[in-house]
């Protein structure tokens, strides 16, 4: 997700050859990690599959790899489990996602129906026909 959050930090060498190990282990993590988006931008076309925006190098990185099955580990290398989205059809699609699981826990729960005192108030009712006037 966050590819770019904040910098590198204030890394200016000269403490030894650890930091330099674990940057290239970094960079090597990350461009496995990124691997699919170049992979899918080498498929697809640089448009946004759901708003057809399209783009250019200038702003390529406003278009994102979105999972269909979203299963970020589902990686086929034919593409079939990727979608350019530009961010803001990606959040979308997120968000949409979401709350559809959100609803269908819901909706999955406590049932009306199964709440009797709705419809089966017989001292309610009393309490009215007492009530002095
Ligand atoms: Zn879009
Ligand atoms: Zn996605």
């Amino acid at each position: 997700m966050a590819e770019h959050s904040g910098g590198p930090g204030g890394s200016k060498g000269g403490s030894g050859r650890l930091d330099e190990v674990v940057a290239r282990a970094r960079r090597d993590r990350d461009d496995r990690l990124s691997g699919y988006r170049e992979l899918s931008l080498k498929i697809h076309p640089w448009v946004c599959g759901r708003c057809w925006r399209a783009f250019t190098r200038e702003n390529l990185h406003l278009l994102t790899v979105h999972h269909k099955d979203h299963n970020h580990d589902n990686n086929p290398l034919d593409g079939s489990n990727w979608e350019n989205l530009c961010v803001y059809c990606h959040d979308n699609e997120h968000s949409r996602y979401l709350d559809h699981q959100a609803g269908a826990g819901a909706a999955s729960g406590a049932s009306v129906d199964e709440r009797p005192e709705a419809t089966n108030r017989p001292f309610e009712r009393l309490k009215d026909l007492l009530k002095p006037k």
